[in-house]
């Protein structure tokens, strides 16, 4: 699949050469080129899809590092939308100032399609975390692991209102290398974590703060949920941290992708 879509726009190219359109520069669309600087506005019929509805394929690899740079932190939340968490979580990412990746699972969007239009309206990324979260399905048959995947990319993508997920989080972290395949075949980096501050088990909030403060050397990838139970904890220590690692002169950003 990443070959027949990566190939379409090597098709466009081909094909514009063919028909003797001059590309002047590389990235530049057939459409540009066509269109001289003295021609009449064309049919707007005439003009290449919006860029929004290309599925360029990513890289296949797992990535934890931040596009804010070496002193980046990702903020990645996980299993939600929720009615109760996710809006708290919002106003404090809000308040600071922060954006963050939201890793949606699939039910959850299609459920709660309001709250996924306000995560993306808040400026934050979404990320696909399967349709079921099924932390076995490195275990399952290649087609049950393609089914979670694609159908939970369709069922963020239509409660976003068309605005797609960009990264591919496994359940529980089980990858495998046809899953990572399938995702980065649509436009979505497989992405990790490096601290698991295990707020899903409650441990209280100092702790949830402590684990992040000594584990952040490992890696820029913080992980939290907001759904699966009361969070409360989960957004006190967000609440905390937020300011603190700022004044300790990270900045927030996205993984790369
Ligand atoms: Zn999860």
């Amino acid at each position: 699949m990443a070959r027949h879509s990566g190939g379409r726009s090597w098709y466009g190219k081909l094909v514009g050469a063919a028909l003797g359109v001059t590309v002047l520069a590389a990235g530049a669309s057939v459409w540009t080129a066509q269109a001289g600087p003295t021609s009449d506005a064309p049919p707007k019929a005439s003009k290449p899809a919006a860029p929004r509805s290309v599925v360029k394929p990513v890289s296949v690899t797992i990535v934890h590092a931040s596009d804010a740079g070496p002193r980046g932190v990702n903020i990645t939340i996980d299993d939600g939308p929720d009615p109760i968490w996710t809006p708290r979580v919002l106003d404090v990412l809000k308040e600071y100032g922060v954006k963050a990746t939201f890793c949606m699972v699939g039910t959850q969007a299609q459920a709660h399609p309001d709250l996924v239009k306000k995560v993306v309206a808040a400026g934050h990324r979404l990320c696909n975390h399967s349709v079921s979260h099924d932390t076995a399905m490195d275990k399952a048959s290649q087609a049950y692991q393609k089914q979670q995947i694609l159908d939970a990319e369709r069922m963020i993508t239509k409660a976003s209102g068309g605005v797609r997920p960009v990264y591919y989080r496994a359940p529980g972290g089980a990858f495998t290398p046809y899953s990572r395949e399938v995702a980065a075949s649509r436009g979505m980096r497989p992405l990790g974590w490096n601290v698991d501050t295990k707020d899903f088990e409650r441990p209280g909030t100092d702790a949830i703060v402590a684990t992040v403060e000594r584990e952040l050397p490992n890696g820029p990838t913080l992980l939290f949920h907001d759904a699966g139970g009361d969070r409360s904890q989960t957004v006190q220590a967000l609440r905390r941290l937020l300011p603190e690692l700022k004044e300790q002169g990270y900045a927030y950003g996205y993984p790369v992708r």
